[in-house]
């Protein structure tokens, strides 16, 4: 979404020969040189006259959270009548996922993670096999010795069963919950910019990170405010860090924006949707909890050119740290190189085939 702040707005305009513009004439040169840009003379940038840049950068506003999620559906595992090793579950009525085995990672990055099995600690007779541990041999069907017409046979099983395969011989199963953990990067993001330049051109990855703010919800207080804690003491620690952050927002980057509103919204619809995991949680089936959180503010340069060449006007716009071109209307267009050889391929095929 771009947002519109003439009032406001003071891009930095410079107006100068072709000297101190060497990026823009570099990024007019590669462009250029595309061959399939066949009336477009090469090297442009050089050939031409920069008559005006306008820096009307733009800046990528981006707000997320760092989720964990474990999901558990419950399952049966063999059982051998031992002492059970795993993890078991101490009350099913205020058990959460989170109590179990939980490293967060570092970064950002999604990644599949901890799978385990929690026992809820009941034993029943495995149903395959009603608790004897053996079904009948599936290779001889029972029959252990039996006659073709190529001859006798008999079956390694010995003596026509073999283990069964639902409670591995066992003939008991416990009940557990097979148990999944992922994190991914919940964000979202928006673009301040106010210039011609369409905002599909405008990428996270081809600006300047300006300002970062990372957040850790506290580890500890996250794993009560699960396992007992009231749902507003999660949204107090949330109110928090939303204060904290905006704090930062004040101090160290809003001068730089045109509409720090534009931020400050989107730290508080992104806070405001956040689900508060208390609430929230299927306990037991489905559990997110927020690890932390992240605010970034990107500055993607935009710079807007008008050049002359030849004696007629042009302009165009060179965007991102790797100066990409974009134009919206004419540019100049003669007899160049690119279409000298066209016409040489074409020409050497009539020759070659009216020969
Ligand atoms: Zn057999
Ligand atoms: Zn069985």
């Amino acid at each position: 979404m771009n947002s519109q702040h003439p009032k406001h707005q003071e891009n930095r305009v410079t107006q100068q020969g072709t000297q101190g513009n060497h990026g823009i004439i570099e990024a007019m040169n590669r462009w250029s040189g595309i061959f399939s840009k066949l009336f477009l003379p090469s090297n442009i940038g050089s050939k031409a006259t920069i008559k005006q840049m306008t820096d009307e950068n733009a800046k990528v506003l981006s707000m997320g959270v760092y989720m964990g999620r474990r999901t558990a559906v419950s399952g049966a595992n063999p059982y051998d009548g031992g002492t059970y090793e795993g993890h078991t579950m101490k009350d099913e009525s205020t058990g959460t996922l989170w109590a179990y085995e939980t490293k967060f990672p570092d970064g950002f990055e999604h990644v599949d993670v901890e799978k385990f099995f929690i026992s809820l600690g009941h034993v029943f007779k495995c149903h395959q096999c009603s608790g004897h541990g053996k079904i009948r041999c599936q290779k001889c069907g029972g029959k252990v010795r039996w006659n073709d017409g190529g001859g006798a046979h008999v079956c390694d099983c010995g003596d026509g069963k073999q283990d069964c395969p639902e409670c591995s011989g066992f003939g008991q199963m416990l009940k557990v919950l097979r148990v999944d953990t992922s994190y991914y990067f919940d964000e979202i993001t928006e673009t301040e910019y106010s210039g011609a330049l369409p905002g599909s051109l405008i990428m996270v990855n081809s600006g300047n990170v300006i300002f970062r703010h990372i957040s850790e919800f506290k580890k500890l207080v996250i794993a009560e405010a699960l396992d007992g804690f009231e749902p507003d003491e999660f949204n107090r620690l949330k109110i928090d860090m939303q204060s904290e952050l905006k704090r930062e927002v004040a101090e160290k980057v809003a001068g730089q924006l045109v509409d720090p509103n534009i931020l400050n919204n989107l730290i508080d619809d992104y806070c405001n949707k956040l689900p508060n995991p208390v609430t929230a949680n299927k306990r037991l089936q489905e559990e997110v909890l927020p690890v932390r959180i992240k605010c970034e503010v990107t500055d993607v340069p935009v710079k807007a050119v008008k050049y002359e060449y030849k004696g007629k006007d042009y302009s165009l716009i060179v965007y991102g740290n790797d100066g990409q071109v974009w134009v919206d209307g004419n540019q100049p267009a003669e007899f160049t190189w690119k279409v000298a050889t066209i016409l040489v391929i074409v020409l050497g095929v009539l020759w070659f085939i009216t020969r």
